[in-house]
């Protein structure tokens, strides 16, 4: 459902009278009740859905009592089949699994296995290095011995799935494929396990210069050294150098939550938008490096899922999309609303090629996010410059440098991060209209006056109020697909 939007650019909302922190003034509720009470809570169904007083199936609630959960099958199978029947039928599943694999079977390969396993592993609070389930030398003791020493036991016995099998483990081949099939492959786990883009860049001498030297949380050096297996000590995390190979990718942002700001104030419900992205790329990580672990290969991450490597920039090699004046990737289908993740793999992948969708021309003119900034922090130079402004900066490539640590300190006042020029920027929406395909393709391909076609377009897009804020309170009432980002035509609910 559109509703008006009542928060407007900077200087409408000047006009309007709201201050520098202006509160949202629009609020239609007093209470929790009125909200809870209010029609538009409404669960929304299709029109031949009826609701009845009773469910469909009979209940004799005389007869139902509560139930003990230790007789479900996940918990006393044995029991009910008997022990004998129990580990004849585990042995027989066990020697089926290895030669299914072996057998390269559609549907039971060592890579299908891979997919089902490394789904179920999501979870991981903190990131590691080389998998939520490593544990240094001689730390192991006990550690996953269920699943390691028995791949009978299923997902459903051992739900906690401390330490996932590795082909050896299981006795059979690693997976092999081509570059190209790898990379297929890939695109294809990390699309199930919520990824939106991938894209990969061989990390040749001069893309190593985009690892960090040194972690940021412990102080860690990163080196490469010529070894087969990643490892870490007090002093330093070693990359192998066979491990060529850096997988990028984004997980999308809610475009309805990250409009929901009020005045020039972030809100924790505009915050939610990235703080569901974050928590997203947590499972993903977690998952593709248990994918890749289970087919044979490593997988390897900073200790935190901003660490290891320079994000934007692999995602520009990767052509995701390309640099923008925020000095984040912008991509031509989701602009900049999007997180961007990497992870470094010894798995061979033919690499992806960067983009040239003329969002960074685009951004010589447009400068909305720049002008909306409520910390003055993002350069109004036109054109994008060799020189840092400060040491947060990462010097070698031309763009607009900003300064950091006033973003920074503005998340401090706001009590909400901030993301408003990612919310202003003229390619955050959703891509529902043919109208805002033809633009990114006048963007992409016009060689007359592109300039001035460009600053007409950034226009338009402020007087059709494409950057306007969005009322906070309505998104509790809207009926989104799940994450709020699914935004291909035809599939908005609102
Ligand atoms: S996050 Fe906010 S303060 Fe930081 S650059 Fe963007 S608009 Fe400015
Ligand atoms: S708002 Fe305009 S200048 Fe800023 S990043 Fe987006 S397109 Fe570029």
């Amino acid at each position: 459902m559109k509703r008006p939007s009542t928060v407007g650019k900077k200087t409408r909302r000047e006009n309007m009278g709201l201050d520098r922190f202006g509160g949202n003034d629009t609020t239609q509720f007093s209470d929790i009740d009125e909200v809870t009470s209010s029609s538009k809570g409404v669960w929304k169904r299709p029109w031949w859905v009826r609701e009845v007083d009773k469910p469909t199936m009979d209940i004799d609630w005389e007869v139902t009592e509560r139930f003990d959960a230790r007789k479900i099958q996940q918990m006393s199978w044995r029991k009910y089949v008997g022990e004998d029947k129990a580990n004849e039928l585990n042995k027989r599943r066990e020697e089926k699994l290895r030669q299914w694999i072996l057998e390269e079977k559609p549907g039971y390969t060592l890579r299908d296995r891979a997919l089902d396993i490394a789904g179920a592993q999501a979870g991981s609070v903190k990131t590691s290095f080389q998998g939520s389930w490593y544990k240094p030398e001689g730390q192991n003791k006990g550690d996953g011995s269920a699943f390691v020493s028995n791949v009978s036991t299923s997902k459903l016995t051992d739900p906690a799935r401390p330490k996932p099998l590795s082909p050896e483990e299981l006795g059979v081949p690693r997976w092999e494929g081509s570059p190209q099939e790898n990379a297929r492959m890939i695109r294809s786990a990390l699309k199930h396990f919520g990824a939106d883009q991938v894209g990969y860049v061989e990390l040749t001498e001069q893309h190593k210069k985009l690892i960090y030297e040194v972690d940021s949380l412990d102080g860690k050096r990163i080196e490469f050294e010529n070894v087969e297996k990643a490892y870490e000590t007090e002093e330093k995390r070693v990359i192998p150098e066979k491990a060529r190979w850096v997988i990028v990718f984004s997980i999308q942002m809610s475009e309805e939550l990250i409009k929901r700001k009020s005045g020039l104030m972030p809100s924790a419900l505009s915050a939610a938008a990235t703080g569901a992205a974050y928590g997203q790329a947590r499972n993903a990580l977690d998952q593709l490096q248990c994918f890749l672990h289970v087919l044979g290969y490593q997988g390897l991450i900073g200790t935190w899922y901003n660490g290891l490597g320079i994000a934007p920039a692999f995602a520009v090699l990767a052509g995701l999309g390309e640099l923008g004046r925020i000095n984040r990737m912008i991509s031509p289908e989701h602009g900049p609303l999007q997180r961007v993740f990497k992870i470094v793999t010894d798995l061979p992948l033919e690499p992806t090629k960067p983009i040239d969708a003329g969002i960074m021309n685009f951004c010589r003119t447009c400068k909305v996010c720049a002008d909306e900034c409520p910390a003055d922090c993002l350069s109004k130079k036109t054109d994008p410059y060799w020189e840092p402004v400060g040491p947060w900066n990462n010097p070698g490539h031309k763009t607009w440098y900003e300064d950091s640590p006033s973003c920074r300190t503005w998340w401090a006042t706001s009590t909400a991060g901030c993301s408003t020029c990612f919310a202003v920027c003229a390619f955050s929406k959703k891509n529902i209209s043919l109208i805002h395909d033809l633009v990114k393709i006048a963007i992409a391909k016009n060689k007359i006056f592109p300039d001035q076609v460009n600053a007409f377009f950034t226009k338009m897009d402020g007087i059709f109020g494409y950057q306007d804020q969005r009322e906070i309170e309505d998104w509790w009432d809207m009926e989104l697909p799940p994450r709020g980002t699914n935004n291909p035509k035809g599939s908005q609910l609102d």
